[in-house]
């Protein structure tokens, strides 16, 4: 588990503000870019190469935009 001191004093690299990140499962999310780096026996790896970049939280009602239907067409 990653020590909530640790957690109040990194930030993300990738932005400019350095916004805080938060603990999500077993990787820190940036609140503005939604990088997550993930953390390696314990050490969040905070780097830009290394993250992913988190979904958007389905918290609200999903409105499904941009994902048209595919049939698969055998021409
Ligand atoms: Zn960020």
């Amino acid at each position: 588990m990653i020590d909530q001191k640790l957690l109040e004093i990194l930030a993300c690299p990738a932005c400019d503000e350095r916004p805080p990140v938060r603990l999500k499962e077993d990787r820190l999310v940036c609140s503005v870019c939604r990088r997550a780096y993930p953390i390696r026996e314990g050490i969040p790896v905070m780097l830009v190469d290394e993250a992913t970049i988190e979904p958007e939280e389905e918290a609200e009602s999903g409105a499904a935009s941009a994902s048209a239907p595919r049939d698969g067409k055998a021409a």
